[in-house]
């Protein structure tokens, strides 16, 4: 009986002892390809020695500052950096030690402008459907994966939901992208002008929707409307990049491959590949300059925030990936990985849909493709999956559907920027094989 509530109070779990490059391994010898870097989170992969160095330096400089006393020398250089790399206008940089962190400090920070502004009655925030946004009251909230929600819902801010934009469930047959793209965008100015134009803070949303929808993207022009839209309205736009961004869809921010800025954007799990816990907003100088010339700081605060260690850590992480232009990699796996997931699965019957973005794809399963209907949620086929995938000693994300049978289960692929095409091709082949052995479980 273990001491340790870890996710889930059944399972038992492998001890990860070591892991070197894309590979981990267990206690009983076992080695497990990482093909969905944990949760999208290890992007240089296990044990890199310009990141373990870094930290060891900085551990021998100092570990730990608190933010009310000092700054730090590697904080203000990760701030430089994030902020040189930024999309235009985000020239400002908030570290915090994760993703549902960095949501909680980005809604406190749209409606503090707001306060700082002189218009205080702005109280509602809207974000989509099918989304996740992190496991903290504020960012539960956000998010709209109702299963998550349902047994904590009197402890949550009122929040609104729309559909998000997702082709393959939602654009109706002949549609034209752009025709999808006016309409799906047009449910936020609606939801806007029943709320109130003059009442709403800011609109949420995940630039690529990661582990809730699986590798989700947006079809052409639908945020550059969201922006507009936005913009019309006065209502802040927040772009969640804690799973898609820096760099897993093949740009630093995946939001530049829609030629949009945000005005707030939370990054993490990437931005330090796991080696410490981080997550920063960045925010545009109209918030900034609104908290400077205001109040003079932002009403929030974490003991670990702008942590030394995790500064460090980000910083090499960082450093690495422009070095070594870990980026043109993860486009050109990215590619090769689209190619072997079509040649895997592009004729399954219980595959319907292939997505995704550079190094951050997916498969959603339906019982019949014609029909697009979803397995039944009881029968847990994204676990199934999970298991035989571990089994063959592969490690990908999968998620089930919605509770309301409105999409299906689907698998996330997510390998470190590392990969080799070899990589692909033996994670394809594992996952093609897990997936016919727990469909075969499910229908047994
Ligand atoms: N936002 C998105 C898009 C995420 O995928 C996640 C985590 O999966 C979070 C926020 C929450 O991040 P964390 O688990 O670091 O709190």
């Amino acid at each position: 009986m273990t001491h340790l509530l870890h996710r889930s109070i059944k399972a038992r779990l492998p001890v990860a002892v070591g892991g070197k490059g894309i590979e981990i391994f267990d206690q009983e010898g076992r080695t497990y390809i990482d093909a969905s870097g944990g949760a999208a989170v290890s992007c240089l992969g296990h044990s890199h020695p310009d990141v373990l160095a870094a930290l060891h330096d900085q551990l021998d400089r100092i570990a730990y500052a608190h933010t009310s006393f000092f700054t730090t020398d590697v904080a203000e250089r990760l701030a430089d950096r994030l902020a040189a790399d930024a999309p235009e206008g985000l020239g400002h940089v908030y570290l915090v030690s994760g993703g549902s962190e960095a949501i909680e400090a980005a809604l406190k920070m749209a409606r503090q402008y707001f306060v700082e502004k002189g218009e205080p009655q702005r109280r509602h925030i809207i974000a989509r459907r099918q989304s996740y946004h992190g496991n903290t009251l504020g960012a539960l909230a956000a998010g709209g994966n109702e299963w998550r929600r349902a047994q904590f819902k009197p402890l949550l801010i009122e929040t609104h939901h729309i559909d998000p934009c997702y082709a393959y469930r939602l654009q109706k047959p002949g549609e034209s992208d752009e025709a999808y793209a006016v309409r799906a965008a047009q449910a936020l100015e609606d939801k806007i002008v029943e709320l109130g134009a003059d009442q709403v803070i800011a609109f949420v949303a995940e630039t690529v929707v990661g582990a809730t929808a699986g590798a989700l993207p947006p079809v052409a022009d639908y945020l550059k409307r969201i922006r507009t839209i936005c913009d019309r309205y006065g209502v802040l736009l927040i772009l969640d990049e804690v799973m898609c961004g820096m760099g897993r869809t093949g740009t630093l921010h995946a939001c530049e491959q829609e030629g949009v800025a945000p005005d707030l954007m939370t990054i993490a799990k990437g931005l330090g590949g796991g080696y410490q816990p981080i997550g920063a907003v960045l925010l545009s100088d109209r918030i900034f300059d609104a908290f400077a010339s205001g109040s003079g700081f932002f009403q929030h605060g974490h003991t670990y925030m702008g942590h030394p260690m995790a500064a460090a850590a980000a910083l090499a992480v960082q450093e690495v990936i422009r070095r070594d232009d870990l980026l043109q990699n993860v486009r050109a796996m990215g590619e090769h990985l689209s190619r072997r997931l079509n040649d895997r699965f592009g004729n399954h019957h219980n595959v319907g849909d292939i997505r995704g973005r550079g190094l951050f794809q997916a498969i959603e399963l339906v019982t019949d493709r014609s029909t697009k209907a979803p397995f039944d949620p009881a029968l847990k086929l994204h676990a199934r999956i999970k298991q035989e995938a571990m089994g063959n000693g592969l490690m990908v994300y999968p998620m089930g559907g919605t509770i309301d049978g409105r999409s299906g289960d689907h698998v996330l692929i997510a390998p470190p920027f590392i990969a080799a095409s070899r990589d692909i091709d033996a994670i394809v082949e594992r996952l093609g094989d897990a997936v016919d052995a727990a469909i075969e479980d499910a229908r047994s």
